[in-house]
């Protein structure tokens, strides 16, 4: 009876103190925003299962992975047995869940397995740490108490699994010296029991009492100290993953109250129907703590620090300072600074200081590519690029702060449609002498094209990637697809403002243009561009702009499956072919196969990168970098990205996209390469293959 009096004490005491630290927290969670509306249950509920207990996405990195998802399934196995000595603690039994045959028996002997291999494994975690140096783990956010932290945790765990394979030898040993039965199955532990012989059976059971207790308090103390922790991911991780943010990663979020005014801006009549503003909006963007919405707080949380996203960032391997574990670790630390004050003074308490500037500097978020990399390899689907782009929409709609060249781009938009100084009634220049049919004219004939081909501002302003609409209109013209331009009408779609920060101005741009096609009865869209594909898909929908959006890989993809459109083999003769995932059509739409199977049909000499599908590395220019100059750093995006290609010996590289033709193209330039390697788009690889 005393020990199930003090167990039920020690019991209540760990229950009151991780209680109030939850309700700490959801007085923190009360200060953010709203955020998606958490809807399909049954999805979410599977990737729950695919990606947090089926790890799936640890095993991206196989070795260390496959250590960590012994030490997550071990711990599953475990619980039961944990939960078995609350029981006997409260119940003042032993081995209360005993009765439960084949059952127990497999719980407890996969236990007492898992016990060693996660002792071994966390043994392996600390010689990583220690020993190893390894770069993730390395980072100006990896201070000495987040190793302090990391090192207290492996080492808790650790003890927690000596203890248990301790209490299990004692347990069968003391049995044996009492001629009862043994309760359960233990494969490793009964190999150890020997270690005991020679014990009386009072020094066995104390040291089994010893065992289980000093298991227990342990499991109590880490309990109540994983809230403080990065370990807090422990509870967090499979929470996290259910509240997934299910759209694309190259999706990202419509800003309504923005939507509101350039709906009023571009037709103030509408002033009168139109709903009242949302009063809750207090500033547009990500200044501070208080504008996040509580699933970026809960990613922040549930943020294990393990830097797999950092590890892929594009800006930071280039030695710049923007690390996604950094934004994520800020976050945390920023509501821990500022959230208490805020829940005794009040939400609107300022500190005067807040998360941008205090804590991440502007150069860390203009350094984005927006390419999704970190966010595709986090292990619990962490987002962190829509939060960077959020403190960008602050900094630009509150504080008309950017860097000058993205002023002067968000400018050229506005009074050119377009990103550069081109004139509007130069659009079709890059097409003179191939008279591709235009809308309008068809139109006037009363002719209704089957596809609006979305030319893009690179498309029709850009020297070398004209080259490329020239290609794919021949393709379209042999193919006789029923197709037209928009010519002069056409207009930036307003991506590289939106990925910039600029909501306001895409928004403008974006319900032009939705405008524009509805008076044309436009329903398909054939793009050239990723980054035009994936606005169109994407997020014009959020606007009303509904459309069957096909990137013209997938169409000529289609074609050649047909059997419509043959292409020759071998047209590049002893040269290697390699392709590089641009991020808007891979990491954010999924479009991996279809270039691929094109190039394969051209070439018996295709080869991959180092980094392909979805771990290939950006070539620098999204996010609207295209427009800037690049954030102080040990080399440009472009060229780490231009030894990948020369790396796998390729004499062609083909791209399918023209901010990745851009930067490639410079960086082969660079190496002084452009003798032996040559940047191709896959419309250009087409068209030599059909001699057009
Ligand atoms: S989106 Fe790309 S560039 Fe931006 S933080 Fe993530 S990995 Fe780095
Ligand atoms: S955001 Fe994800 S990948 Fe990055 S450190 Fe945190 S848990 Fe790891």
């Amino acid at each position: 009876m005393p020990k199930q009096i003090i167990f039920f004490l020690v019991l209540l005491a760990t229950l009151g103190i991780f209680t109030y630290s939850v309700y700490r927290y959801i007085r923190f969670f009360r200060l953010t925003k709203a955020g998606f509306p958490v809807k399909g249950f049954l999805r979410r509920t599977g990737i729950m299962f695919r990606v947090a207990i089926g790890q799936t996405k640890i095993f991206r990195f196989p070795f260390v992975g496959f250590m960590h998802a012994m030490v997550f399934w071990g711990f599953c196995v475990i619980l039961f047995g944990s939960i078995e000595m609350i029981i006997d603690g409260l119940g003042g039994t032993e081995k209360a869940l005993g009765s439960l045959g084949v059952f127990y028996n497999i719980m407890m002997g996969s236990g007492d397995v898992f016990a060693l291999i996660i002792a071994i494994s966390i043994l392996g975690f600390v010689v990583r740490r220690v020993f190893l140096h390894i770069k993730r783990f390395e980072g100006i956010e990896m201070k000495h108490i987040s190793h302090l932290d990391a090192n207290i945790a492996l080492g808790l765990i650790f003890f927690l699994m000596i203890s248990l394979q301790g209490m299990n030898i004692a347990y069968i040993q003391q049995q044996n010296l009492a001629g009862k039965a043994v309760l359960g199955f233990y494969p490793l532990s009964g190999l150890f029991r020997g270690i005991l012989a020679g014990y009386n059976i009072r020094t066995v059971g104390i040291l089994y009492e010893t065992c289980w207790w000093s298991h227990i308090l342990v499991i109590f103390i880490f309990a109540n100290y994983l809230p403080y922790s990065k370990h807090f991911h422990v509870f967090m991780s499979a929470p996290n993953v259910f509240l997934s943010r299910l759209d694309p990663l190259g999706k990202l979020t419509n800003m309504e109250e923005i939507t509101r005014e350039v709906k009023l801006m571009l037709d103030p009549d509408a002033l009168a129907s139109a709903p009242p503003a949302n009063a809750s909006t207090e500033r547009f963007g990500v200044k501070d703590v208080e504008d996040v919405s509580w699933k970026n707080y809960f990613d922040s949380l549930a943020c294990t620090e393990c830097g797999r996203c950092t590890s892929v960032c594009p800006a930071n391997i280039t030695g710049k300072k923007l690390s996604p574990r950094k934004i994520m670790m800020d976050l945390r630390a920023r509501m821990k600074e500022k959230g208490p004050l805020m829940v005794k003074h009040g939400r609107d308490y300022s500190d005067h200081r807040s998360l941008i500037r205090e804590y991440i500097s502007e150069e860390e978020l203009w350094a984005c590519t927006t390419c999704n990399a970190c966010a595709g390899e986090c292990p619990i689907n962490i987002n962190q690029p829509t939060l960077i782009v959020d403190m960008r929409r602050y900094l630009v709609m509150e504080e008309a702060s950017a860097p000058g060249q993205l002023k002067a781009m968000f400018s050229y938009i506005e009074n050119n449609g377009a990103p550069w100084q081109f004139s509007q009634g130069d659009r079709m220049q890059w097409a003179k002498d191939l008279d591709p049919p235009v809308m309008a004219n068809l139109f006037a004939r009363g002719e209704k094209p089957e596809f609006l081909y979305w030319v893009g501002c690179s498309g029709a302003f850009d020297d070398r990637y004209r080259k490329v609409s020239r290609a794919f209109t021949k393709i379209l013209s042999s193919l006789d697809v029923s197709y037209a331009v928009l010519g002069t009408e056409e207009t930036c779609t307003g991506d590289p403002a939106r990925r910039a920060g600029n909501e306001m101005l895409y928004q403008i741009q974006a319900l032009q243009n939705i405008a524009l096609f509805k008076s044309y009865g436009i329903k398909k869209i054939l793009t050239t561009c990723p980054h035009c594909y994936n606005i169109f898909k994407n997020e014009y929908p959020d606007l009303g702009g509904h459309y069957e959006v096909i990137n013209y890989l997938q169409f000529l993809d289609m074609m050649v499956s047909r059997g419509t459109l043959k292409l020759t083999d071998e047209v590049f003769g002893n040269d290697n072919i390699t392709y590089h995932d641009p991020c808007y059509l891979g990491r954010a739409n999924e479009i991996y196969e279809e270039p691929r199977k094109i190039l394969k049909h051209l070439s018996s000499r295709y080869t991959e990168m180092r980094r392909n599908h979805s771990s290939s590395l950006c070539c620098g220019g999204g996010g609207g970098q295209m427009f800037k100059e690049a954030e102080p750093g040990n080399k440009e995006v472009y060229t780490e990205r231009t030894e990948d290609v020369l790396l796998s010996g390729a004499g062609v590289v083909a791209t399918a996209c023209p901010f990745c033709m851009n930067m490639i193209t410079d960086g082969i330039k660079y190496k002084n390469r452009e003798t032996d390697v040559r940047n191709l788009d896959i419309a250009e690889l087409i068209a030599v293959s059909l001699n057009l």
